[in-house]
């Protein structure tokens, strides 16, 4: 228990430590449970409907890279809540720590920013980050379920990768830093339909896009599985920046 509570502590001061700038490479970092567990409160809390006001919170950063998490907390789909894909708030936090990513995610239980055709708040912010930082690659950030036999599924929109707009050489990228990682690709979802996030971002805004669907396996305050995968993508776009 003591020695628990050391490594815990030990984790925080490492992690308010760390540079908003580009982080150190390949730096592994171990999340404590605790540490994990707080940051994905804010979406638990109230049943995962949200507790903000705000329909969404960005955070600026400093490379082109805009990451979106339009199921922190459940959404309204045809009238019927679908669940949260829960430890994505947690998730897309510490990357903006580690990364120095721009980020965005949901706070408040309204629509589905993955299904809709509409110019929603949230998708009207993304235009401004875009535009105003010059974003070269949008990842949109969800979570599949753990009977799913993939860590990623790496969704491109289809087979010729149209969401990443003549731009494959992005996957090439995103798959190379996933050395020990079991992804697959467009295999579950691809992210290529009229109402998706990717869509908007790429037919509409003109940024290549991927939407990574994480394993349920990873999305949990369980230190070792979810530092495995925030490890990873760390690096992933560590490598895409570089
Ligand atoms: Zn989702």
């Amino acid at each position: 228990m003591k020695i628990k509570k050391i490594i815990s502590l030990l984790t925080t001061i490492n992690i308010y430590n760390l540079p908003i700038k580009k982080s150190q490479s390949y730096a592994s970092n171990i999340y404590s449970e605790k540490y994990i567990r707080d940051q994905e409160e804010p979406f638990r809390s109230n049943s995962y409907f949200g507790s903000s006001d705000k329909d969404y919170e960005y955070k600026s950063g400093n490379i082109p890279i805009l990451i979106s998490a339009p199921h922190t907390v459940k959404q309204l789909r045809k009238n019927e809540y679908k669940k949260a894909d829960i430890y994505t708030g947690a998730l897309v936090k510490i990357l903006h720590q580690s990364t120095g990513a721009h980020i965005i995610y949901k706070t408040s239980t309204n629509g589905d920013e993955n299904y809709t055709i509409d110019e929603t708040k949230y998708r009207k912010k993304v235009k401004e980050i875009v535009k105003k930082n010059n974003i070269k690659v949008v990842i949109d950030l969800h979570g599949m379920a753990s009977d799913k036999d993939s860590d990623i599924d790496i969704g491109t929109g289809n087979a010729s990768n149209t969401n990443l707009l003549g731009q494959s050489y992005i996957l090439s990228l995103v798959v190379g830093s996933l050395n020990n990682v079991n992804y697959t690709v467009n295999k579950f979802f691809t992210g290529g339909g009229p109402k998706t996030m990717s869509t908007y971002c790429s037919k509409k805004l003109g940024v290549p896009t991927l939407q990574l669907e994480i394993n349920r396996k990873y999305r949990s305050s369980d230190s070792t599985n979810f530092s495995f995968i925030a490890n990873k993508l760390t690096k992933m776009i560590n490598e895409l920046v570089n």
